[in-house]
């Protein structure tokens, strides 16, 4: 029987960190990475691959900034092989009620460790908002004209943009790449099997089988099945708190280049209405599962730029529909989503009104969101002795696969936990005063 230190279930971003660190950073001898699948080719490689430190909770700005600082480093190391930049995120706002909200939320996300906020008024002579500048923190501009000095693509309506700086986008898959190499020249084994199932005495894991009938031998397993999670902690009788959120993304060839190519991520943050034309309305409004698109959508309708400055490419988001559901492949593809999403990118870039009747070129694609109720990581002990889990990294995996295959890693080898560890431990649910605050949370901080 064949035996490792160390199993890690899933090679999507989670594994691949858990994997690096164990290996590369940490030095464990056997460590063994199973999946039936390509690496990263299950969520890891469907995501917008934004970053952010801009969290509305303590422990996940901790987290984040970890992760960030990690990815700087390496970054650097490697001549930025996995294409980082720092465009930051763009919050933008049509409502005066939400910009003042904003002054008040933003400070406290900055108190929170995110850095510092600057608020650039109007009638302030001598602003010192500086877009292209490596930035900490956020500015927070409700001077309207220096909105459309910077951003002159946006709608005129705009009253406040909340530039998040510790942020931008990065190459998911060449950084899975990258620390998966690193990995296997430091010796890691990467077998492309599913674990069947996973054998435990008094409650401690003994081995997992996989799906030729191998059996690894090995007391410490790490479950970073993604959206599959559940299924995987099922095999030792545990139920995970995690639910899985469809979530789709579109691609256009943006060829009037409406969206420049230096801009950051774009996020509409008001509710809106689409002005469908009065025979859409008809259509609309004569099939009970269309008819709420003719109602307020929800905020969040988000895009950027895609790939190089050359590239006509946006990638464009919106959950105009919150769909909770078993995750099964090739996911469910919506055929309004080009139309919808562009419509919605239009309130926010009145240029984009020109693909109104002709919509560009665009391919969809998506994954889950595999969340907790307060959509916080689960990384830690799960109740199985030997047995951890990495996941519910819900809309931010890739952001955070640095800092959290760290921290899982140290979770494995008994090393020293930062302060942000108790936050993200399997166990919280066990306090029912943890359980009994979520019933109050308000903001998760999700796109
Ligand atoms: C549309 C969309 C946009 C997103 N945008 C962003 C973003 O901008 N920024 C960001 O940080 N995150 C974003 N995300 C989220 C991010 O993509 C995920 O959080 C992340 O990819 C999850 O990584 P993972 O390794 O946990 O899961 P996955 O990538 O799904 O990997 C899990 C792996 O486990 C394997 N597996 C499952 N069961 C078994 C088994 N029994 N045996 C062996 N292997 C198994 C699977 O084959 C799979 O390869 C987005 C997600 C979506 C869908």
């Amino acid at each position: 029987m064949a035996t490792a230190d160390v199993v890690v279930c899933g090679a999507g971003i989670a594994g691949a960190a858990t994997a690096y660190y164990l290996k590369v950073e940490l030095g464990v001898e056997r460590v063994v990475l199973c999946d039936p699948r390509p690496p990263l080719t299950l969520t890891s490689d469907k995501s917008t691959e934004c970053y952010r430190n801009w969290w509305p909770n303590a422990s996940m700005v901790g987290l984040m900034n970890r992760s960030i600082d990690l990815l700087d480093e390496w970054a650097d190391q490697s001549g930025n092989a996995f294409r980082m930049n720092r465009r930051g995120y763009l919050y933008v706002t049509g409502d005066p009620e939400r910009a003042l909200d904003w002054e008040e939320s933003a400070r406290h996300v900055s108190e929170l460790g995110a850095g510092p906020l600057r608020i650039h008024r109007s009638g302030r002579p001598g602003s010192s908002y500086q877009p292209a500048v490596r930035s900490d923190g956020a500015d927070l501009i409700l001077d309207r004209s220096l909105i459309q000095e910077h951003f002159p693509y946006l709608t005129d309506v705009t009253v406040a943009v909340l530039h998040t700086r510790r942020a931008g986008w990065l190459s998911a898959q060449q950084l899975g790449a990258l620390l998966l190499e690193r990995a296997k020249n430091a010796g890691l084994t990467f077998l492309s099997r599913r674990v069947t199932a996973v054998e435990t005495r008094d409650n401690r894991v003994q081995s997992v089988t996989l799906d030729d009938g191998e059996t690894i031998q090995t007391r410490s397993l790490v479950n970073a099945a993604g959206p599959l999670v559940g299924e995987v902690a099922a095999m030792m009788d545990e139920e995970l708190p995690v639910t899985s959120e469809l979530h789709l993304k579109a691609a256009f060839k943006e060829h009037l280049r409406v969206v420049p190519a230096h801009a950051p991520l774009l996020i509409w943050s008001d509710p809106q209405r689409i002005d469908w034309s009065p025979e859409v309305v008809e259509m609309l409004s004569a099939d009970p599962e269309t008819r709420f698109l003719l109602d307020e959508l929800p905020s969040a309708c988000h895009g950027r730029p895609a790939g190089n400055p050359e590239s006509p490419y946006v990638l464009a988001l919106w959950e105009y529909r919150r769909i909770i559901t078993e995750p099964t492949w090739p996911v469910a593809l919506d055929p309004m989503y080009p139309e919808l999403v562009m419509r919605g990118m239009s309130t926010m870039v009145p240029g984009l009104s020109a693909y109104r009747d002709r919509l560009p070129y665009a391919t969809v694609d998506g994954g889950y969101y595999t969340k907790t109720f307060e959509n916080l990581p689960l990384i830690g002990p799960m109740a199985t002795r030997g047995a951890f889990v990495i996941g519910a990294l819900s809309g931010f995996g890739v952001m955070v696969a640095a800092a959290a295959g760290e921290l899982m890693a140290r979770h494995v080898t008994g090393g020293p936990l930062p302060d942000y560890a108790p936050a993200f431990l399997p166990s919280r649910y066990e306090n029912p005063e943890y359980v009994q605050a979520l019933e109050l949370m308000t903001d998760d901080g999700q796109l």
